[in-house]
Protein backbone atom coordinates (compact mmCIF):
# COMPACT_ATOMS: atom_id res chain seq x y z
CA UNK A 1 0.00 0.00 0.00
CA UNK A 2 1.44 3.28 -1.24
CA UNK A 3 1.80 5.77 2.27
CA UNK A 4 2.44 8.94 0.09
CA UNK A 5 0.92 9.37 -2.81
CA UNK A 6 0.57 12.65 -4.83
CA UNK A 7 -2.29 14.23 -7.11
CA UNK A 8 -1.98 16.51 -9.41
CA UNK A 9 -5.14 18.68 -10.21
CA UNK A 10 -7.23 20.18 -7.31
CA UNK A 11 -10.68 19.84 -9.22
CA UNK A 12 -13.68 17.81 -7.52
CA UNK A 13 -12.04 14.73 -8.95
CA UNK A 14 -8.37 15.31 -7.35
CA UNK A 15 -9.51 16.61 -4.27
CA UNK A 16 -12.13 13.60 -4.00
CA UNK A 17 -9.78 11.29 -4.46
CA UNK A 18 -7.33 13.12 -2.10
CA UNK A 19 -10.09 12.55 0.58
CA UNK A 20 -10.97 9.20 0.00
CA UNK A 21 -6.88 8.45 -0.16
CA UNK A 22 -6.75 10.03 3.61
CA UNK A 23 -9.37 8.04 5.20
CA UNK A 24 -7.51 4.74 4.28
CA UNK A 25 -4.36 6.51 5.96
CA UNK A 26 -2.64 7.63 2.94
CA UNK A 27 -0.60 10.86 3.10
CA UNK A 28 -1.78 13.18 0.40
CA UNK A 29 0.34 16.42 -1.75
CA UNK A 30 -2.01 17.44 -4.40
CA UNK A 31 -0.51 19.88 -6.72
CA UNK A 32 -2.11 22.36 -8.21
CA UNK A 33 -1.52 24.66 -11.27
CA UNK A 34 -3.26 27.87 -10.46
CA UNK A 35 -5.43 27.54 -7.40
CA UNK A 36 -8.45 25.05 -5.74
CA UNK A 37 -10.95 24.77 -8.37
CA UNK A 38 -9.50 26.96 -11.33
CA UNK A 39 -11.02 24.30 -13.64
CA UNK A 40 -14.09 23.13 -14.83
CA UNK A 41 -15.23 22.68 -10.85
CA UNK A 42 -15.64 26.35 -10.77
CA UNK A 43 -18.38 27.60 -12.63
CA UNK A 44 -20.41 24.43 -13.66
CA UNK A 45 -23.91 24.23 -13.13
CA UNK A 46 -23.39 21.79 -9.57
CA UNK A 47 -25.62 19.44 -10.44
CA UNK A 48 -25.52 16.15 -9.15
CA UNK A 49 -28.29 14.35 -11.02
CA UNK A 50 -27.31 10.57 -11.48
CA UNK A 51 -30.90 10.60 -13.38
CA UNK A 52 -29.33 12.21 -16.04
CA UNK A 53 -25.86 10.76 -15.88
CA UNK A 54 -24.96 9.09 -19.30
CA UNK A 55 -22.84 8.85 -21.75
CA UNK A 56 -22.19 11.93 -24.23
CA UNK A 57 -22.16 10.02 -27.80
CA UNK A 58 -25.97 9.19 -28.46
CA UNK A 59 -27.35 9.37 -31.71
CA UNK A 60 -29.21 12.58 -31.19
CA UNK A 61 -26.79 14.57 -29.70
CA UNK A 62 -24.33 13.96 -33.29
CA UNK A 63 -27.18 14.58 -35.52
CA UNK A 64 -28.31 17.65 -33.11
CA UNK A 65 -24.17 18.48 -32.90
CA UNK A 66 -23.70 18.33 -36.96
CA UNK A 67 -27.03 20.48 -37.38
CA UNK A 68 -26.02 22.99 -34.91
CA UNK A 69 -22.39 23.85 -36.94
CA UNK A 70 -23.85 25.17 -39.74
CA UNK A 71 -25.73 28.20 -36.92
CA UNK A 72 -23.58 31.13 -35.61
CA UNK A 73 -25.61 31.36 -32.18
CA UNK A 74 -25.50 27.64 -32.14
CA UNK A 75 -24.69 26.30 -28.71
CA UNK A 76 -21.97 24.06 -30.27
CA UNK A 77 -18.81 25.29 -31.67
CA UNK A 78 -16.08 23.10 -33.37
CA UNK A 79 -13.63 24.77 -35.23
CA UNK A 80 -13.68 24.49 -39.31
CA UNK A 81 -9.91 23.68 -39.08
CA UNK A 82 -9.41 20.99 -36.37
CA UNK A 83 -6.09 19.86 -35.79
CA UNK A 84 -4.88 15.95 -35.56
CA UNK A 85 -6.22 16.14 -31.72
CA UNK A 86 -9.41 16.59 -32.51
CA UNK A 87 -9.63 14.82 -35.42
CA UNK A 88 -9.35 11.62 -33.66
CA UNK A 89 -11.42 12.43 -30.81
CA UNK A 90 -14.67 13.50 -33.75
CA UNK A 91 -13.61 10.16 -35.43
CA UNK A 92 -13.60 7.94 -32.48
CA UNK A 93 -16.96 10.35 -30.97
CA UNK A 94 -18.90 9.76 -33.96
CA UNK A 95 -17.85 5.93 -34.08
CA UNK A 96 -19.50 5.71 -30.58
CA UNK A 97 -22.58 7.46 -31.34
CA UNK A 98 -25.01 4.40 -31.77
CA UNK A 99 -27.78 3.19 -29.91
CA UNK A 100 -26.06 0.09 -28.93
CA UNK A 101 -22.91 1.56 -27.78
CA UNK A 102 -24.65 4.11 -25.88
CA UNK A 103 -26.86 1.33 -24.33
CA UNK A 104 -22.60 -0.50 -22.84
CA UNK A 105 -22.16 3.06 -21.75
CA UNK A 106 -25.12 3.66 -20.16
CA UNK A 107 -25.02 0.15 -18.35
CA UNK A 108 -21.48 1.31 -16.80
CA UNK A 109 -22.76 4.37 -15.54
CA UNK A 110 -25.49 2.92 -13.53
CA UNK A 111 -23.43 1.22 -10.70
CA UNK A 112 -21.61 3.99 -10.01
CA UNK A 113 -24.73 6.65 -10.47
CA UNK A 114 -26.26 4.52 -8.01
CA UNK A 115 -23.60 5.24 -5.16
CA UNK A 116 -22.97 8.71 -6.35
CA UNK A 117 -24.83 10.61 -3.89
CA UNK A 118 -23.75 7.72 -0.91
CA UNK A 119 -19.97 9.43 -1.72
CA UNK A 120 -21.25 12.88 -1.19
CA UNK A 121 -22.82 12.17 2.09
CA UNK A 122 -19.67 10.34 3.70
CA UNK A 123 -17.62 13.64 2.76
CA UNK A 124 -20.16 15.45 4.82
CA UNK A 125 -20.60 12.78 7.66
CA UNK A 126 -16.20 13.75 7.46
CA UNK A 127 -16.70 17.27 8.00
CA UNK A 128 -16.85 18.57 4.47
CA UNK A 129 -18.27 21.78 5.51
CA UNK A 130 -20.30 22.88 2.34
CA UNK A 131 -23.08 20.19 2.00
CA UNK A 132 -25.50 19.21 -0.75
CA UNK A 133 -29.01 20.52 -1.15
CA UNK A 134 -32.10 18.66 -2.61
CA UNK A 135 -33.32 19.79 -6.20
CA UNK A 136 -36.38 20.54 -4.65
CA UNK A 137 -37.43 20.92 -7.64
CA UNK A 138 -35.66 19.36 -10.40
CA UNK A 139 -37.22 20.88 -13.83
CA UNK A 140 -36.24 20.07 -17.32
CA UNK A 141 -38.56 22.86 -18.94
CA UNK A 142 -39.96 22.00 -22.44
CA UNK A 143 -41.85 23.94 -25.30
CA UNK A 144 -43.79 21.06 -26.81
CA UNK A 145 -44.96 17.50 -25.56
CA UNK A 146 -42.63 16.09 -28.64
CA UNK A 147 -39.16 17.47 -27.16
CA UNK A 148 -40.04 16.84 -23.48
CA UNK A 149 -40.66 12.85 -24.66
CA UNK A 150 -37.41 12.73 -25.75
CA UNK A 151 -36.32 13.16 -22.15
CA UNK A 152 -39.32 10.69 -21.38
CA UNK A 153 -37.57 8.17 -23.73
CA UNK A 154 -34.12 8.59 -22.69
CA UNK A 155 -35.14 8.10 -18.66
CA UNK A 156 -36.60 5.10 -19.59
CA UNK A 157 -33.69 3.86 -21.28
CA UNK A 158 -31.79 4.87 -18.24
CA UNK A 159 -34.06 2.38 -16.06
CA UNK A 160 -33.77 0.03 -18.89
CA UNK A 161 -29.75 0.00 -18.24
CA UNK A 162 -30.77 -0.68 -14.31
CA UNK A 163 -31.15 2.55 -12.78
CA UNK A 164 -33.69 3.78 -10.93
CA UNK A 165 -35.68 6.81 -11.89
CA UNK A 166 -38.88 8.67 -10.74
CA UNK A 167 -40.36 11.50 -12.39
CA UNK A 168 -43.73 13.40 -13.00
CA UNK A 169 -44.33 15.16 -16.27
CA UNK A 170 -46.09 18.38 -15.45
CA UNK A 171 -48.04 21.29 -17.64
CA UNK A 172 -46.45 24.53 -17.58
CA UNK A 173 -48.59 26.00 -15.41
CA UNK A 174 -47.66 23.61 -12.67
CA UNK A 175 -44.29 23.89 -13.61
CA UNK A 176 -44.96 28.03 -13.20
CA UNK A 177 -46.70 27.32 -10.16
CA UNK A 178 -43.14 25.44 -8.41
CA UNK A 179 -40.73 28.15 -10.18
CA UNK A 180 -42.57 32.10 -11.13
CA UNK A 181 -38.90 32.53 -13.31
CA UNK A 182 -40.32 30.31 -15.86
CA UNK A 183 -41.29 32.19 -18.94
CA UNK A 184 -44.92 31.03 -20.78
CA UNK A 185 -42.61 29.60 -22.99
CA UNK A 186 -42.68 26.62 -20.80
CA UNK A 187 -45.37 24.55 -21.91
CA UNK A 188 -44.81 21.10 -20.19
CA UNK A 189 -41.82 19.61 -18.24
CA UNK A 190 -40.62 17.10 -16.34
CA UNK A 191 -39.86 17.06 -12.53
CA UNK A 192 -37.17 14.60 -11.44
CA UNK A 193 -37.25 13.19 -8.12
CA UNK A 194 -34.32 12.45 -5.22
CA UNK A 195 -31.31 14.35 -7.58
CA UNK A 196 -29.54 17.43 -5.73
CA UNK A 197 -27.14 20.40 -6.19
CA UNK A 198 -24.24 22.05 -5.19
CA UNK A 199 -23.03 25.33 -4.65
CA UNK A 200 -19.44 24.37 -7.06
CA UNK A 201 -17.33 27.26 -5.59
CA UNK A 202 -18.26 26.70 -2.20
CA UNK A 203 -17.91 23.07 -1.97
CA UNK A 204 -14.83 22.97 -3.43
CA UNK A 205 -13.11 25.46 -1.05
CA UNK A 206 -14.73 23.59 1.62
CA UNK A 207 -13.73 20.22 0.04
CA UNK A 208 -9.88 21.28 0.03
CA UNK A 209 -10.29 22.64 3.43
CA UNK A 210 -11.14 19.47 4.59
CA UNK A 211 -7.84 18.06 2.86
CA UNK A 212 -5.95 20.18 4.60
CA UNK A 213 -7.48 19.97 7.67
CA UNK A 214 -6.93 16.23 7.52
CA UNK A 215 -3.39 16.80 7.22
CA UNK A 216 -2.94 16.68 3.52
CA UNK A 217 -0.86 19.51 1.75
CA UNK A 218 -2.45 21.16 -1.36
CA UNK A 219 0.14 22.99 -3.12
CA UNK A 220 -1.15 25.64 -5.59
CA UNK A 221 0.76 27.38 -8.44
CA UNK A 222 2.85 24.80 -9.53
CA UNK A 223 2.10 22.61 -12.81
CA UNK A 224 3.20 19.72 -13.19
CA UNK A 225 5.09 18.86 -16.58
CA UNK A 226 6.03 15.29 -15.94
CA UNK A 227 5.88 11.79 -13.94
CA UNK A 228 8.75 9.21 -14.11
CA UNK A 229 8.82 6.30 -12.65
CA UNK A 230 11.76 4.83 -10.26
CA UNK A 231 11.89 1.35 -8.98
CA UNK A 232 10.30 2.39 -5.49
CA UNK A 233 8.35 5.40 -6.37
CA UNK A 234 7.81 8.07 -9.15
CA UNK A 235 9.38 11.39 -9.99
CA UNK A 236 6.76 14.32 -10.12
CA UNK A 237 8.34 17.05 -11.99
CA UNK A 238 7.54 20.95 -12.32
CA UNK A 239 7.65 23.83 -14.31
CA UNK A 240 10.88 25.19 -12.13
CA UNK A 241 12.56 22.19 -12.13
CA UNK A 242 11.68 20.59 -8.89
CA UNK A 243 11.11 17.24 -8.33
CA UNK A 244 9.04 15.57 -5.43
CA UNK A 245 9.16 11.78 -4.88
CA UNK A 246 5.90 9.75 -3.46
CA UNK A 247 4.72 6.33 -3.43
CA UNK A 248 1.97 6.94 -6.23
CA UNK A 249 0.72 9.97 -8.37
CA UNK A 250 -2.89 10.43 -9.56
CA UNK A 251 -3.05 12.25 -13.04
CA UNK A 252 -6.56 13.86 -11.97
CA UNK A 253 -5.79 17.13 -14.37
CA UNK A 254 -9.36 17.40 -16.28
CA UNK A 255 -9.47 18.44 -20.07
CA UNK A 256 -4.74 18.83 -19.51
CA UNK A 257 -4.87 15.15 -18.65
CA UNK A 258 -3.81 13.69 -21.89
CA UNK A 259 -0.06 15.14 -21.79
CA UNK A 260 0.68 13.76 -18.40
CA UNK A 261 -1.28 10.21 -19.05
CA UNK A 262 0.42 9.38 -22.52
CA UNK A 263 3.81 8.66 -22.00
CA UNK A 264 1.98 5.20 -19.60
CA UNK A 265 -0.18 4.18 -22.03
CA UNK A 266 -3.16 6.42 -21.98
CA UNK A 267 -4.07 6.64 -26.00
CA UNK A 268 -7.16 7.84 -25.06
CA UNK A 269 -7.81 11.38 -25.82
CA UNK A 270 -8.69 13.65 -23.22
CA UNK A 271 -10.77 16.88 -25.21
CA UNK A 272 -11.79 20.03 -23.72
CA UNK A 273 -15.37 20.18 -24.00
CA UNK A 274 -15.64 23.79 -23.06
CA UNK A 275 -18.70 25.58 -21.38
CA UNK A 276 -19.69 29.07 -19.92
CA UNK A 277 -21.40 30.27 -17.04
CA UNK A 278 -22.91 33.66 -15.79
CA UNK A 279 -24.70 34.96 -12.81
CA UNK A 280 -27.43 36.78 -12.59
CA UNK A 281 -30.27 38.29 -10.73
CA UNK A 282 -33.95 37.21 -10.70
CA UNK A 283 -37.20 38.60 -9.02
CA UNK A 284 -37.72 35.17 -7.55
CA UNK A 285 -34.69 32.67 -7.58
CA UNK A 286 -35.41 29.27 -8.55
CA UNK A 287 -35.41 26.98 -5.19
CA UNK A 288 -33.98 23.99 -7.56
CA UNK A 289 -32.25 23.65 -10.99
CA UNK A 290 -34.15 24.47 -13.70
CA UNK A 291 -32.69 22.96 -17.09
CA UNK A 292 -34.03 23.99 -21.09
CA UNK A 293 -32.55 21.24 -23.27
CA UNK A 294 -34.28 22.85 -26.22
CA UNK A 295 -31.78 25.58 -25.71
CA UNK A 296 -28.81 23.71 -24.30
CA UNK A 297 -29.33 26.11 -21.01
CA UNK A 298 -28.75 24.70 -17.48
CA UNK A 299 -29.49 27.18 -14.24
CA UNK A 300 -28.94 27.21 -10.88
CA UNK A 301 -29.14 28.95 -7.81
CA UNK A 302 -25.82 30.20 -6.06
CA UNK A 303 -23.98 32.52 -3.76
CA UNK A 304 -22.75 35.36 -5.32
CA UNK A 305 -20.63 38.33 -3.30
CA UNK A 306 -24.00 40.62 -3.69
CA UNK A 307 -26.27 37.68 -2.92
CA UNK A 308 -27.97 34.93 -3.88
CA UNK A 309 -28.29 34.72 -7.82
CA UNK A 310 -29.17 32.56 -10.79
CA UNK A 311 -26.49 30.41 -12.60
CA UNK A 312 -26.83 30.69 -15.82
CA UNK A 313 -24.53 28.07 -17.79
CA UNK A 314 -23.95 26.19 -21.49
CA UNK A 315 -22.16 25.84 -25.00
CA UNK A 316 -20.27 22.90 -25.92
CA UNK A 317 -16.99 24.62 -27.68
CA UNK A 318 -14.41 22.12 -28.63
CA UNK A 319 -11.21 24.38 -28.46
CA UNK A 320 -8.18 24.35 -26.59
CA UNK A 321 -8.53 24.18 -22.73
CA UNK A 322 -6.44 27.39 -22.62
CA UNK A 323 -8.22 29.32 -25.39
CA UNK A 324 -9.46 32.83 -24.01
CA UNK A 325 -13.34 33.15 -23.24
CA UNK A 326 -15.21 34.25 -26.15
CA UNK A 327 -18.16 36.96 -25.63
CA UNK A 328 -19.87 35.74 -28.57
CA UNK A 329 -20.73 32.61 -26.79
CA UNK A 330 -21.86 34.48 -23.29
CA UNK A 331 -24.16 36.48 -25.58
CA UNK A 332 -25.53 33.15 -27.42
CA UNK A 333 -25.91 31.74 -23.83
CA UNK A 334 -28.14 34.60 -22.93
CA UNK A 335 -30.06 34.67 -25.86
CA UNK A 336 -31.20 31.61 -26.00
CA UNK A 337 -32.23 31.86 -22.21
CA UNK A 338 -34.30 35.31 -22.84
CA UNK A 339 -37.15 34.02 -23.83
CA UNK A 340 -37.68 30.95 -21.46
CA UNK A 341 -37.15 33.07 -18.03
CA UNK A 342 -39.58 36.06 -16.99
CA UNK A 343 -37.86 38.47 -13.88
CA UNK A 344 -34.42 37.66 -14.81
CA UNK A 345 -32.24 40.18 -15.72
CA UNK A 346 -29.88 38.68 -18.29
CA UNK A 347 -27.78 41.87 -18.99
CA UNK A 348 -26.46 42.12 -15.81
CA UNK A 349 -24.26 39.93 -15.52
CA UNK A 350 -21.43 38.59 -12.95
CA UNK A 351 -18.84 36.13 -12.81
CA UNK A 352 -18.45 35.03 -16.69
CA UNK A 353 -16.53 32.37 -16.94
CA UNK A 354 -15.24 29.54 -19.13
CA UNK A 355 -14.31 26.33 -18.26
CA UNK A 356 -13.27 22.54 -20.03
CA UNK A 357 -15.33 19.43 -19.58
CA UNK A 358 -12.94 16.52 -20.20
CA UNK A 359 -13.93 14.67 -22.56
CA UNK A 360 -13.70 11.15 -24.08
CA UNK A 361 -14.82 9.88 -27.58
CA UNK A 362 -16.49 6.46 -25.87
CA UNK A 363 -18.41 9.26 -23.12
CA UNK A 364 -16.38 6.96 -20.46
CA UNK A 365 -14.04 8.30 -17.90
CA UNK A 366 -10.54 7.02 -17.31
CA UNK A 367 -10.27 5.95 -13.79
CA UNK A 368 -7.54 3.55 -12.85
CA UNK A 369 -4.28 2.10 -12.97
CA UNK A 370 -2.54 2.75 -16.27
CA UNK A 371 0.75 0.77 -17.75
CA UNK A 372 2.82 1.66 -14.60
CA UNK A 373 1.15 0.31 -11.29
CA UNK A 374 2.01 3.60 -9.71
CA UNK A 375 0.77 5.98 -11.88
CA UNK A 376 -3.59 6.39 -11.82
CA UNK A 377 -5.34 8.74 -13.88
CA UNK A 378 -8.94 9.88 -12.62
CA UNK A 379 -10.54 12.33 -15.25
CA UNK A 380 -12.46 12.77 -18.49
CA UNK A 381 -16.19 12.47 -16.69
CA UNK A 382 -17.34 14.99 -19.53
CA UNK A 383 -20.33 16.69 -18.22
CA UNK A 384 -21.11 14.45 -15.03
CA UNK A 385 -17.22 15.11 -13.32
CA UNK A 386 -19.12 17.08 -10.62
CA UNK A 387 -21.89 14.55 -9.98
CA UNK A 388 -19.60 11.75 -10.04
CA UNK A 389 -16.39 13.39 -8.42
CA UNK A 390 -16.34 11.50 -5.50
CA UNK A 391 -17.64 8.04 -6.39
CA UNK A 392 -14.66 8.49 -8.56
CA UNK A 393 -12.11 9.12 -5.44
CA UNK A 394 -13.63 6.69 -2.98
CA UNK A 395 -13.52 3.78 -5.52
CA UNK A 396 -10.26 4.51 -6.95
CA UNK A 397 -8.93 4.92 -3.04
CA UNK A 398 -10.26 1.79 -2.88
CA UNK A 399 -8.05 0.38 -5.58
CA UNK A 400 -5.18 2.42 -4.86
CA UNK A 401 -4.73 0.66 -1.23
CA UNK A 402 -5.78 -2.64 -1.71
CA UNK A 403 -4.67 -3.01 -5.21
CA UNK A 404 -7.88 -4.89 -6.42
CA UNK A 405 -10.24 -2.69 -8.99
CA UNK A 406 -13.66 -2.70 -7.89
CA UNK A 407 -15.83 -4.49 -10.50
CA UNK A 408 -17.73 -0.75 -10.86
CA UNK A 409 -14.80 0.77 -12.29
CA UNK A 410 -14.09 -2.33 -14.78
CA UNK A 411 -15.44 -0.43 -17.72
CA UNK A 412 -13.52 3.34 -17.27
CA UNK A 413 -9.36 0.98 -17.68
CA UNK A 414 -7.54 3.73 -18.53
CA UNK A 415 -5.75 1.85 -21.17
CA UNK A 416 -8.51 0.80 -22.80
C1 LIG B 1 -20.81 24.92 -18.19
C2 LIG B 1 -20.58 23.61 -17.49
C3 LIG B 1 -21.57 23.06 -16.69
C4 LIG B 1 -21.36 21.83 -16.05
N1 LIG B 1 -22.32 21.35 -15.22
C5 LIG B 1 -22.11 20.20 -14.55
C6 LIG B 1 -23.08 19.71 -13.64
O1 LIG B 1 -24.10 20.34 -13.42
N2 LIG B 1 -22.85 18.53 -13.01
C7 LIG B 1 -21.72 17.80 -13.25
O2 LIG B 1 -21.58 16.71 -12.68
N3 LIG B 1 -20.76 18.26 -14.08
C8 LIG B 1 -20.93 19.43 -14.74
N4 LIG B 1 -19.99 19.90 -15.59
C9 LIG B 1 -18.78 19.08 -15.82
C10 LIG B 1 -17.81 19.23 -14.66
O3 LIG B 1 -17.60 20.60 -14.41
C11 LIG B 1 -16.48 18.55 -14.97
O4 LIG B 1 -16.70 17.23 -15.45
C12 LIG B 1 -15.64 18.44 -13.70
O5 LIG B 1 -15.53 19.70 -13.07
C13 LIG B 1 -14.24 17.90 -14.02
O6 LIG B 1 -13.52 17.89 -12.81
P1 LIG B 1 -11.98 17.56 -12.79
O7 LIG B 1 -11.57 17.62 -11.37
O8 LIG B 1 -11.75 16.30 -13.57
O9 LIG B 1 -11.30 18.71 -13.67
P2 LIG B 1 -11.06 20.26 -13.35
O10 LIG B 1 -12.07 20.82 -12.45
O11 LIG B 1 -10.87 20.94 -14.65
O12 LIG B 1 -9.71 20.24 -12.53
C14 LIG B 1 -8.47 19.97 -13.12
C15 LIG B 1 -7.44 20.82 -12.38
O13 LIG B 1 -6.13 20.43 -12.82
C16 LIG B 1 -5.33 21.58 -12.88
N5 LIG B 1 -4.21 21.28 -13.78
C17 LIG B 1 -4.23 21.12 -15.11
N6 LIG B 1 -3.02 20.78 -15.56
C18 LIG B 1 -2.21 20.75 -14.49
C19 LIG B 1 -0.82 20.47 -14.32
N7 LIG B 1 -0.05 20.15 -15.37
N8 LIG B 1 -0.28 20.54 -13.09
C20 LIG B 1 -1.05 20.86 -12.01
N9 LIG B 1 -2.38 21.13 -12.11
C21 LIG B 1 -2.95 21.07 -13.33
C22 LIG B 1 -6.27 22.65 -13.43
O14 LIG B 1 -5.82 23.95 -13.14
C23 LIG B 1 -7.58 22.31 -12.71
O15 LIG B 1 -7.73 23.02 -11.50
C24 LIG B 1 -20.14 21.13 -16.23
C25 LIG B 1 -19.14 21.71 -17.00
C26 LIG B 1 -19.33 22.93 -17.62
C27 LIG B 1 -18.22 23.53 -18.42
Amino acid sequence: MPRRVAVVGAGIVGLSTAWFLQAHGVHVTVIERRHVAAGSSWGNAGWLTPALTAPLPDPAVLSYGVRALLSPSSPVYVPLRADARLLRFLLGFTRHSTARRWGVGMRAYAPVNRIALDAFDELTAGGVQAGTRPAEPFLACYRTPQERDALVRTLRDIETAGQDVKFDVLSGEEARSLEPSLSPATTTAVRLHGQRFIDPPAYLRSLADAVHDRDGDVIEGVSVTRVTETSDGVVVHDGEGQERRFDAVVLANGAWLGDLARPFGVRQPVQAGRGYSFSVPCEHLPRGPLYFPGQRVACTPVAAPGGPRLRVAGMMELRPPDAALDRRRIEAIAAAARPVLQGVDLDDRHEEWVGSRPCTPDGLPLIGATRSPKVFTAGGHGMWGVALGPVTGKLLAERIVTGVTPTALTPFDPLR
